[in-house]
Formats: C-alpha cells, structure tokens, sequence
C-alpha cells in the first residue's frame, strides 16, 4: 500500500540508511527496511525519485509498504515496496509542530535506565515488541567529536544526562551546543565490537536527526497542556469537548498525560448516538498502576469522567476497548515500565 510518511530520520548505518517517519493517515512509526543483512535501505533508494537528492527530516514523501515485518527490537519495521520515493513537499517544523505534539514523548521507556546500550537477552524476556523509535524534545544538546572521531550528542532526558552517537549526517550544523530541538531516538540493530569476539552483540541507543525548534514554539504556561484531553481532542477530532465544571473536570481534562485509547460503539447517555472517544490518563494508586477516564461523545461533543455514568456502564465500555485496544499498549507509561514488554 502506498502512504505518506512525515519522514523523521534519514541517518546513516552498517550498509545504508536508516529511515523513518510517521505515517500521516495513522500517526504510527514507520522505519521502511529491506530484507538486507541489517535491514538497511541502500542509500541510493532514499533518494528523491525527482530531485535525486537524500531525503530530509521533516520532508513529507509517498512510500509503498507492503508487509509489517516486527522485531522485538524494532516493532515499526514495514517492508518498503520497489516504487521509487518521492518528496511531496517539505515541512517547516513550525507546521507540523502542532501535529507532532501527541508523539512528543517526555520518558520513552529506553531512557529512563540511564545505560546506552541494550542487551539482547533483554529483549527476549519482553512479552510484546517494544518501540524502538522516539521523538523527544530537549531545552538544549551538544554535539562533539570525541577521541575516535565519533560524532556525539549530549543531552538531558527520561531524567538522565546522555552521550549517545549521532547518525544524523544530514544535519549540517556545526559541533557545538544547540538550543531547543526534536530529537529522533532509536534502537539499532545487534552490534559486536570486533575487538571483542567473545562479547554477545549489544542495541546501541543513538540519535538519528536533530531538528531545531524556533524559540516562540515554547510552551505557553496559560494554555492547557498539549497532551492535556482538551487539546488532543481538538488535533485528533476538530473540536473541544463541553465539560460541566462538576469535579473540577475542566481542570482535569487541562492537565498533562492524558493519551487517547480508541472508540468504542456504546450508546451516549445524554444523546443516545453511539460514538464514544475513550481518553486516559496513568495514575498510581496503592503501589497500583491505574487509568483515570475521559469519555468524550463524538455527537454531542460532551467529555465527562467515569463518575457521572453508573459502573456496569463503565465496566461495559471498559470490557469493549480493551478488547480493541488494551490501555497497556498504548500508554507511554505503561510501555515505560518493561515489565509490560
Ligand atoms: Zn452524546
Ligand atoms: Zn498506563
């Protein structure tokens, strides 16, 4: 199938590029791959089919997938089909800023452990696949070369400071400290040191694009939180949700966390349309991981918490997305914590 990919990452690896982005129509990861040695995209086939030129962060293409093909380290891999790519246009970040913001991640799951490298033993104790592409936003990072002459980027992140490789050889920056940017993370193939033939291989963390942020994208403490239920509704759906201020709803619904689940077909109790836009957000109660409920009506565009609807409703709709899709693969903080993998 043929889809638009934002595309996020064209770095370079063992053998070829890297490529990644997300598709438009799904907001989903795609890191496009042949079937090579280390599932590389030969350079020559992240050129612009017109332009013959490498494809760029934040250039929006046509691509043509045909198959998922999931690693327990790299989830978002699709075979790429034979068409030649082609740049439809390319995006200022400040345009597709706004869209971005819901894949905007604070903790992705392979920061918060502080080590660089992951082992893949590890990997394979993990019951589902895990996300091995992240976009994080950082105040500042530094890029350096260090002893060997390897690119390098420092920065602060998943509350850790990192020194991690930069692949992105198409940022043309110079070494140095850069202000607020987007930084594409990934997880890279298995990877052994030659000097050490004894050693198991490792998935090196490392950074595959920089993108700089202008300074008047900084957040704007008055307004609701972008990944706050009001503001996610309003990208996702067109329209913010009426919130009755019972419970300080309208506070709640402000704040940051909260994610979107998935619909479900119940009848609305105010207008009888079934169309409802489930919203969560992570909560620890008594050492137990929980998720409080937005439940916006699509028709009458009313968001309300679990409360004002008697509990088998709940357990109803409750019993109905997680059969369609389960809160725990689709909340970062949930994915964060590796005893879900
Ligand atoms: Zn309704
Ligand atoms: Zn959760």
């Amino acid at each position: 199938m043929k889809v638009k990919l934002l595309v996020l990452a064209n770095s370079r690896k063992t053998g070829g590029r890297c490529l990644a982005g997300i598709r438009t129509d799904t907001l989903e990861w795609v890191r496009p791959v042949t079937a090579g040695n280390h599932n590389e995209m030969p350079t020559h086939t992240c050129l612009d089919s017109v332009t013959n030129r490498q494809i760029q962060p934040l250039d929006l293409i046509e691509i043509e997938i045909t198959e998922s093909v999931p690693l327990k380290y790299q989830r978002e891999n699709w075979l790429y089909g034979p068409t030649p790519l082609r740049v439809l246009q390319h995006y200022k970040i400040e345009v597709v800023y706004p869209k971005l913001i819901s894949k905007v991640e604070k903790q992705p799951w392979f920061l918060k452990d502080g080590k660089t490298r992951i082992s893949p033993l590890d990997f394979r104790t993990y019951k589902t696949n895990a996300p091995s592409l992240s976009l994080l936003e950082v105040a500042s990072a530094e890029i350096f070369h260090n002893q060997r002459g390897s690119r390098r980027i420092s920065f602060k992140g998943g509350g850790n400071t990192w020194d991690l490789p930069f692949t992105d050889d198409l940022y043309a920056g110079p070494d140095g400290k850069v202000g607020r940017c987007l930084l594409t993370l990934s997880i890279g193939e298995e990877w052994h040191r030659d000097s050490d033939p004894a050693d198991h291989g490792w998935h090196y963390k490392l950074v595959a694009a920089l993108i700089l942020l202008p300074e008047e994208l900084a957040p704007d403490s008055s307004k609701p939180a972008a990944d706050s239920l009001l503001a996610i509704c309003g990208r996702l759906f067109g329209f913010v949700p009426k919130v009755s201020e019972n419970r300080n709803q309208i506070g709640r619904f402000s704040t940051a966390g909260w994610f979107y689940q998935d619909l479900v077909r119940v009848n609305c109790e105010l207008c009888g349309n079934p169309d409802l836009l489930v919203f969560r957000k992570h909560f620890k109660k008594y050492a137990k991981e929980m998720h409080y409920w937005g439940i916006v009506c699509g028709s009458c565009k009313t968001a309300s918490d679990s409360k004002v609807f008697n509990k088998k409703f709940v357990a109803k709709i409750n019993e109905l997305i997680e059969a369609k899709t389960e809160v725990a693969t689709v909340c970062t903080e949930c994915i964060s914590n590796s005893k879900n993998f």
